[in-house]
């Protein structure tokens, strides 16, 4: 009971110190009588907002009949759109064009997404939840959703599984001696653990270990941590083209006065700036270092997909700011849990308290998960060493992901009118062999001279993915997800092969 209260009087310390966004450790009581608020104080409840209470014994007047009406039109509309949604069997040379913009929903359901997939979308993959592949399907690879991995997990039984029980992880707290009071100990422990393990970041030195939902929203919290209040102007936020799309989408959502996208690196001029570094590169695998060096210039290193499924591990690094990800390197996409590795102490806690008051945390469920997933990774090369029969994530994702990418050159040259960027490879100190890069993504050209839109082209085919466009690069180039299922793979290397 006592180190409760030192641990929920430190933690409003902290927080009350730090311009006291957060409540202490009053939560939302079910019938919303008290409300934690963003200051901390009990704010009304708008009058709106507020159920209305009837006197008891009263009995409630009928709604007049002008409200009903407006009632039963507002119900009708709703109807129309959701009948909109669902409507799966259109063709797809009908469907609306998508947004040129990066598509603000990135998961659309594939109902949606797949104008073409006609009633296959009914028969349900086993527990999928997704729409059984066929022949004549739209294949979906615009997104990279890490579908591939489910094979992987399919395979570890109970080494990946948790019971969560009802009393457990309810507070919002931690471990309130920690800077990120809302990492989850377990969580910590078992990403410096995989990081000892593959040998590609530092974690000791000092290095803070922050958890975000996603790495999405530890990019936002590091623009936020590296954009000084009262600077006049708004940092410059650049990548060298083509960059992943959700940069500048991300940087620009909520037009903040903080930080604003400047594009590519390439072209900046100028002494202050942050600068997203992606290695491997998303969109096109390209192993990337800075390209700008100034005194007040801050880098960011985006390493989503330095694990050894993609690319050779050919040194452990130790950059100021690295943000990684469950959805790429164990395929946990939807756990939506992300770390960063921070250096500096009061950039760790400016990163911190862009989450306190963005999401007041990030879900211990969730951290749970990804600690236990994590821990299944490691024990397969370091428990199991050896064993028979172990379950082992990497020498996997490998072996699909050279596979893949064999499929995919053989593919693009039957057709012969395709172009991929050239293999590369080096000494993968994890591995402990040559080992070739084998990126996430396809970075495929169109060649034929007709073709200017190469996402277009491939759309009328029945193939989705990313224009070049949206990378800030030219639209003869697409990104394809090489990381979905093996029935939606094998059917679009197949339809690739055909084109002509
Ligand atoms: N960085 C890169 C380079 C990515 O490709 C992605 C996912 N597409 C992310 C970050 C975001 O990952 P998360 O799902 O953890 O938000």
């Amino acid at each position: 009971m006592s180190a409760f209260r030192l641990g929920a009087t430190a933690v409003e310390g902290k927080l009350q110190g730090n311009s006291g966004m957060v409540p202490s450790t009053r939560v939302l009581s079910p019938n919303h009588k008290e409300e934690a608020t963003a200051n901390g104080g009990r704010a009304p409840r708008p009058s709106a907002l507020r159920p209305k209470q009837y006197p008891a014994g009263k009995p409630r007047k009928r709604a007049p009949f002008w409200q009903a009406a407006v009632f039963a039109s507002v119900a009708l509309h709703v109807a129309l759109l959701l009948h909109n949604y669902v409507v799966v069997n259109q063709p797809v040379a009908t469907a609306p064009p998508r947004h040129e913009h990066h598509q603000a929903c990135l998961m659309q359901p594939d109902s949606a997404a797949s104008g073409g997939n006609s009633r296959a979308a009914t028969a349900q993959a086993p527990s999928t939840g997704k729409p059984a592949v066929t022949p004549a399907s739209v294949i979906n690879l615009d997104h990279g959703d890490p579908t591939m991995f489910e094979a992987f997990w399919r395979e570890t039984g109970d080494a990946a599984e948790i019971v969560i029980p009802g009393w457990q992880t309810m507070s919002y707290f931690s471990d309130v001696t920690n800077v990120c009071w809302f990492l989850e100990p377990g969580f910590d422990h078992e990403v410096r653990r995989l990081h000892r393990l593959v040998g590609n970041a530092a974690v000791d030195e000092g290095y803070h270990v922050l958890v975000g939902t996603g790495s999405t929203q530890l990019f936002m919290a590091a623009l936020y941590a590296l954009s000084p209040p009262g600077a006049g102007e708004p940092m410059s936020v650049v990548s060298t083209a083509p960059y992943y799309s959700s940069y500048p989408a991300v940087t620009d959502f909520l037009q903040s006065g903080l930080f604003r996208w400047a594009g590519d690196a390439n072209s900046f001029t100028g002494d202050s700036y942050i600068e997203l570094v992606c290695s491997p590169n998303n969109p096109d695998g390209s192993i990337r270092e800075a390209v700008l060096a100034s005194e007040s210039g801050k880098a960011v290193h985006d390493l989503a997909y330095y694990w050894p499924q993609y690319t050779p591990i050919t040194k452990r690094f130790d950059h100021d700011i690295m943000l990684f990800t469950v959805s790429k390197s164990t395929g946990h996409a939807g756990t939506r849990i992300g770390w960063a590795l921070v250096k500096d102490r009061a950039i760790a806690q400016k990163m911190t308290k862009f989450i306190e008051l963005n999401t007041i945390g990030v879900s211990k469920d969730s951290q749970l998960r990804a600690a236990k997933v994590l821990k299944a990774v490691s024990d397969g090369y370091e428990v199991a060493a050896g064993a028979k029969g172990a379950h082992r994530l990497f020498d996997f994702g490998r072996r699909k992901m050279v596979e893949r990418w064999s499929m995919l050159r053989e593919a693009a040259a039957a057709s012969g009118i395709f172009s991929l960027p050239e293999e590369t490879s080096g000494y993968c100190n994890f591995a402990g062999e040559m080992a070739a890069t084998n990126p996430a993504f396809a970075w495929l050209r169109c060649d034929r001279e007709d073709v200017d839109d190469c996402a277009t082209f491939l759309r009328g085919h029945k193939i989705l993915t990313r224009s070049g466009s949206q990378f800030g690069a030219d639209p003869r180039y697409v990104r394809v997800s090489m990381l979905d299922r093996d029935d939606a793979y094998d059917i679009f290397i197949k339809r690739l092969a055909s084109l002509k």
